[in-house]
């Protein structure tokens, strides 16, 4: 009986009796073992490939992540490019602009410059250029010291119109009435106001810069006393007809370093046409005078090729 096994199933029907001898049952055991293996490998393939699974869908949850950031990355930058881009036109824009401006004020200033020229020192030679002219037109006189007068008198030889004798008659008439208001034709200061009843009358004498000076002969009045400063434009006295004088007239000289000058180019000299004074008033070393004056203003404007300078050099 030993080595038998047997198995008794009861039902209403009666009693079945099953037995085993020991190879089943040792066929059994192999068989139980190969299921209990199986399913023990199978549940860790199950158990491996949910993780594996779940794993995957987080891996999938950060890239769609990764690219939607990317993607509003990549807009932002687009939006970027485009601003940059309009901003670039437009500043082109700007920049052909000003180049065209400064054609033009080179082409006014009479100036020759190359081509391949960097705008910065373009700018900087037109910037000289036109502070010279505007320092010069206003510390050098220029333009008449009455309105819309008639020039009754020049300058150079004449017969005197009381004396009859030839003389160098040394500044320029003008026919105006007592009382005309009379203008500095440049800045300066007041050197002499002197009333007289003799000669040039009731005279004044501007003292400008550079060594010119200007006169004012016959006034009836004054507007300044020694000393005043004035600027161009500013009302000075009042024409007259005071000391030798055959009728109401204002005697214009304008000298440099004491010699008189012939009043008239001064008189016409303006910005319109900058170098005729050059050409019509010599002896005068103009070159020299509009370097000193170039070298002066270039020190004052803030030169934009030498804002790029190192301080080392700036603080010389
Ligand atoms: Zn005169």
């Amino acid at each position: 009986m030993k080595d038998k096994i047997t198995v008794s199933i009861s039902s209403i029907h009666g009693t079945k009796h099953f037995s085993f001898g020991k190879k089943t049952r040792h066929t059994f055991r192999v068989v139980s073992y190969a299921i209990f293996v199986g399913v023990l490998v199978t549940g860790g393939i199950i158990y491996y490939l949910v993780n594996e699974a779940e794993f995957s869908k987080l891996k999938v949850q950060e890239l769609e992540n990764r690219s939607s950031t990317l993607s509003k990355e990549i807009t932002s930058l687009v939006a970027l490019k485009g601003n940059l881009e309009r901003d670039l036109a437009e500043r082109e824009e700007r920049m052909l602009l000003v180049s065209d401006r400064l054609d033009d004020l080179e082409k006014v200033l009479g100036m020759d410059t190359q081509e391949d020229e960097a705008l910065e020192s373009r700018l900087d030679t037109a910037a000289i250029n036109s502070s010279m002219r505007v320092a010069m037109l206003t510390q050098i006189p220029n333009g008449a010291p009455v309105k819309n007068a008639r020039i009754s008198s020049g300058y150079g030889k004449r017969v005197h119109p009381i004396t009859g004798k030839v003389k160098t008659h040394r500044g320029q008439d003008f026919a105006v009435n007592r009382g005309t208001p009379i203008y500095a034709p440049a800045d300066g200061a007041i050197e002499v106001t002197r009333a007289s009843n003799k000669g040039s009358g009731n005279f004044i004498r501007i003292l400008h810069t550079y060594g010119f000076s200007s006169s004012y002969s016959h006034l009836s009045k004054f507007a300044v006393k020694r000393g005043d400063f004035v600027k161009k434009g500013d009302l000075i006295g009042y024409s007259g007809n005071t000391g030798l004088s055959s009728g109401p007239h204002l005697h214009y000289e304008v000298r440099f370093v004491g010699r008189s000058l012939d009043p008239k180019p001064f008189m016409d000299w303006s910005v319109d046409n900058f170098d005729s004074i050059f050409k019509n008033i010599r002896g005068i070393a103009w070159e020299s005078l509009v370097e000193k004056i170039e070298l002066r203003v270039s020190r004052q404007l803030q030169l934009s090729s030498q804002k790029a300078a190192p301080l080392s050099e700036k603080s010389k």
